[in-house]
């Protein structure tokens, strides 16, 4: 049996107690409930996933119209026209876009035409300004035009019945235009979760607060909002919780009415105060985990009320890391996205990076450009109390379960960490 130290706590872990990365991620997953959608106004479905099909009403366009400015012409009447022999038609009106009602066009007569105007009656054509000349109401063409060009035609875009959006698309800028175009002003949309942060510790003050002897600003709880504000939830704060079992209790039950998710940290491993697991047990159910990764490794996932809670470890970097890999999937899943993991690049490690004994080693780093590719360097000391360690990283090169190394040189994988 392979035996070494745990995460610096002094306990002893071994192999075969570790539960796979992507094995907690997965029951996490699955033990998300689904969300109902909600209609929305078309500007706040922006970045939201469809929760049903969009299907249209509307002729798009509405009516035949000119692309083009210029004059709207039979066909016919330009047939032969060239550069040498032109032909020489008067100008009998002008329609501009907008306009409700039209002259008529007919054989040997032209209408002057604005981009987007609708085409007079009797014309099957426009021809661009830009290829004729003349004034004065008389205008030489200088070459044959066919039927159809430069005229929108009604129903080109959209047709009534049509599946604008499926269920499921995540709704775009072009989404907004194409859904007003069709007169679309409300959706169904699922709606972005709310998630409740709550930072348990004794030893902790507000971070706007000056700390006393012994204490510490709590820094997990700003931290991890803003990480679920990124991701696409809504972040709500518990406020800071002491290690007392009924404050604990009180904490989520006050919570409950408006959390589709809890993110905890601190009190999750094996200290006399760690009693996240204890009550999360009795007020529902937990599951208590040594996930093999490093740093991150004490894990916790349950149920209160039917409302999933994730336990991360109360050191800062722990705790981020551990929000990218199993926090972060879940908010995603909740907002029905698919896109759930980050970017991952190819980079050249420009140090060695050391593995971590059967575990998942997520290294901070700093990404550079170098030539077509990229170079990953490690952001200085790796502890897992180093919040300036993660600030300076733009992503965490992953170092696999079973790999000693990688040596200085040779590639590593990359979760792109930096937001667009
Ligand atoms: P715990 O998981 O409660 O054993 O805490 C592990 C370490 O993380 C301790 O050094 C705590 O002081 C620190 N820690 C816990 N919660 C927070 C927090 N909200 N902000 C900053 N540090 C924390
Ligand atoms: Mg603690």
């Amino acid at each position: 049996m392979t035996r070494f130290v745990g995460h610096g706590r002094g306990e002893v872990t071994t192999a075969e107690e570790l539960v796979p990365v992507d094995a907690h991620l997965q029951a996490i997953l699955d033990s998300l409930p689904g969300q109902d959608a909600i209609e929305l106004t078309v500007i706040d479905a922006l970045g939201l996933v469809l929760g049903a099909d969009v299907v249209g009403h509307t002729t798009l366009p509405p009516f035949a119209n000119a692309a083009m400015d210029g004059y709207a012409v039979v066909a016919d009447d330009l047939v032969g026209a060239t550069v040498e022999q032109p032909v020489r038609l008067p100008v009998v009106g002008e329609v501009v876009a907008g306009a409700q009602s039209t002259p008529e066009v007919t054989p040997g007569r032209v209408v002057r035409i604005m981009t987007g105007a609708p085409l007079p009656r009797g014309a099957d054509a426009v021809v661009p300004v830009e290829t004729t000349s003349g004034s004065d109401g008389q205008i030489a063409f200088h070459r044959a035009v066919e039927a159809g060009a430069h005229v929108r035609l009604p129903g080109e875009d959209l047709e009534p019945g049509q599946v604008l959006l499926r269920a499921g698309r995540r709704v775009q800028p072009a989404d907004v235009g194409l859904l007003s175009a069709a007169g679309v002003a409300r959706v169904l949309c699922v709606p972005p979760p709310r998630v409740v942060v709550l930072s348990s510790g004794d030893e902790l003050v507000q971070a706007t607060r000056e700390p006393g002897p012994g204490q510490i600003r709590d820094s997990n709880g700003p931290m991890l909002a803003s990480m679920v504000r990124a991701a696409g939830g809504i972040p709500f704060t518990s406020g800071i919780v002491p290690d007392d079992r009924k404050a604990l209790m009180y904490a989520f039950d006050t919570n409950l009415g408006h959390a589709d998710l809890f993110v905890c940290t601190g009190g999750a491993s094996a200290g006399t105060r760690d009693l996240l697991p204890d009550v999360i047990g009795a007020m529902g159910e937990v599951h208590t985990a040594k996930v093999a990764m490093r740093p991150g490794m004490p894990q916790i996932r349950g149920l209160i009320g039917g409302t999933p809670v994730i336990g991360l470890p109360g050191n800062p970097v722990s705790a981020f890391v551990s929000f990218e890999v199993f926090v972060r999937p879940a908010i995603r899943r909740l907002q029905g996205r698919r896109d759930m993991a980050r970017p991952v690049v190819t980079a050249r490690a420009t140090e060695d990076l050391r593995g971590a004994a059967n575990k998942r080693h997520f290294v901070r780093v700093r990404l550079a450009r170098e030539n077509d590719g990229w170079t990953a360097t490690p952001t200085g000391a790796q502890g897992s109390h180093l919040l300036s360690s993660i600030s300076a990283a733009d992503g965490l090169a992953v170092v696999p379960e079973h790999v000693e190394v990688i040596a200085a040189g040779d590639h590593v994988r990359v979760q792109v960490l930096v937001e667009g």
